[in-house]
């Protein structure tokens, strides 16, 4: 495949956090974009300055149904990932990864598409083996408030794989671990949108537990290079990759760096940390550096705080 040429490209879930960056990434290239999405977690607002471009098309549809289009390549995004949203209606998040796979893979099987997945650390669950590589199978709780997630996308990826073995089809898969950055919504109830909100609204910051659990936090520019250079890999690289930012940092500490770098009066309080939380996260990415022409998280941690703190600041 020309690398170079102008491309059609799916991008499902492209509404949300991610998916609007990724979006905006790939027009810049000079790709035509289409974006998928049932506005379940994702925003117009996301999105709105990219209505204007001729290349960019918007479409409502929720990925759970068939849908037909031509294209060459799928980033397949659509699932909401906060735990607050996937576990709101458990039954449809599993349905978004599981039947949302199967008519992606359909349409990149009619297609001849390239399709990609964005799969999760969480098929780690609460991992035994750490920094996590791609060749451990993971600690899940099969029925506990996070499988709908976490086994809707364990599910996706053998269905990637299977599509793959058994139909041809033309698959790669990333792992990706907590990202952060501009267009979290604040209600999104993910540790860094939550505890930004709580500062510079001077509220409470939460805690849950007691902040001793820790997790690995990459920005999403970095992310969206990885996913972009995974996309148009050689057709033999398939993945699982896992791709993040391996600097690990407890959640306590995380609370200490938003209140500092934003000033803020709030207080941190300890509620209780919910059920099957994962202790540790941390990605070892040495097989993303090795297949990715040497990529590696550039942003470090304040840098991308500081961002996403402006971010918040301007909105509020
Ligand atoms: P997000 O909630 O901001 O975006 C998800 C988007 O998918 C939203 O625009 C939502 O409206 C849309 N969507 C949900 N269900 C849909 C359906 N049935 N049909 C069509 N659209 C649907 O979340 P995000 O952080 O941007 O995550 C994007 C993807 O990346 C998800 O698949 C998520 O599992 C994965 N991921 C994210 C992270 C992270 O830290 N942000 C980590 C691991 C994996
Ligand atoms: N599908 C789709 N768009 C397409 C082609 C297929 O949404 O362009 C859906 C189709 O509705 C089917 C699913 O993808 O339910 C899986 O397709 P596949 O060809 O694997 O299975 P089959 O149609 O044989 O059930
Ligand atoms: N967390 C917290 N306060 C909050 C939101 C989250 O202490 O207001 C904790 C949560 O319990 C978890 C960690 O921060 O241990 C990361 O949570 P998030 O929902 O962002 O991501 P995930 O658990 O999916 O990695």
């Amino acid at each position: 495949m020309n690398t170079n040429r102008r491309k059609k490209i799916l991008v499902t879930g492209g509404a949300g956090f991610i998916g609007s960056h990724l979006c905006e990434k790939l027009l810049n290239q000079g790709h035509e974009v289409t974006c998928l999405d049932n506005f379940f977690t994702g925003t117009k607002d996301n999105i709105i300055h990219l209505l204007d471009n001729p290349y960019f098309e918007l479409v409502r549809h929720d990925i759970t149904m068939p849908f037909y289009i031509e294209v060459d390549q799928i980033y397949n995004l659509a699932c909401p990932a906060s735990p607050v949203h996937y576990q709101h209606n458990a039954i449809k998040t599993i349905k978004t990864s599981v039947m949302g796979a199967i008519n992606m893979l359909g349409l990149a099987k009619r297609t001849n598409a390239r399709i990609l997945q964005a799969s999760t650390s969480e098929v780690y669950g609460d991992p035994f083996i750490h920094p996590q590589t791609e060749d451990y199978w993971g600690n899940v709780n099969p029925i506990g408030p996070r499988s709908c997630y976490d086994e809707g996308k364990r599910c996706a990826e053998s269905l990637f794989m299977n599509y793959h073995i058994q139909n041809d089809v033309d698959i790669k898969i990333i792992r990706i671990f907590n990202t952060y950055g501009p267009k979290m919504q604040p209600n999104d109830g993910r540790v860094i949108s939550n505890f930004i909100f709580q500062a510079v609204e001077n509220k409470d910051i939460t805690i849950y537990g007691d902040g001793s659990q820790s997790r690995s936090f990459q920005f999403v520019d970095d992310l969206i290079d990885a996913m972009i250079l995974m996309m148009n890999t050689d057709p033999s690289v398939l993945g699982p990759i896992n791709i993040g930012n391996p600097i690990e940092y407890t959640i306590k500490e995380l609370a200490q760096k938003i209140v500092d770098l934003t000033h803020s009066k709030s207080k941190i309080i300890y509620l209780e940390k919910p059920i099957d939380d994962p202790n540790q996260r941390q990605p070892n990415i040495s097989t993303a550096t090795k297949t990715l022409n040497g990529w590696k998280p550039k942003v470090e941690l304040n840098e991308g705080l500081e961002k996403t703190i402006a971010y918040f600041k301007e909105r509020q």
